[in-house]
């Protein structure tokens, strides 16, 4: 079969289907463009910090512009607030990609581009 579509880089299920320009898997809703290197199978999404380093779990990070926080009690983590071990999100909410336990704070969500690696 010369016409038998990739499986789904998402979770390897083999029903994709064509959909205009895209591929779509049923199973999970991926939808990719063929175009896009469809050899990078082992691509996993990778999360920088401000200046491009790349992030990893357990890495200890430094905040790199005051936050503001909605929520209980609300507050400020100012710049310059060191948040050990945080833990990426891979599936995070926007671009919220970090869950950080920040002191006075304790576990929220930050986006990697107001972080840096410490
Ligand atoms: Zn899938």
């Amino acid at each position: 079969m010369s016409d038998q579509l990739p499986p789904c880089p998402e979770c390897s299920e083999s029903y994709t289907y064509v959909n205009g320009a895209l591929f779509v898997c049923p199973m999970c809703g991926h939808e990719w463009n063929p175009e896009d290197g469809a050899t990078e199978d082992a691509q996993v999404a990778v999360i920088r910090d401000a200046v491009g380093n790349v992030l990893v779990d357990g890495d200890d990070v430094t905040v790199v512009k005051d936050l503001k926080v909605k929520g209980a009690g609300g507050g400020t983590v100012k710049v310059g607030t060191k948040v050990r071990g945080i833990r990426l999100i891979e599936d995070g909410v926007g671009d919220h990609d970090i869950d950080a336990n920040v002191p006075g704070f304790g576990r929220i969500r930050l986006k990697s581009s107001v972080v840096k690696k410490a």
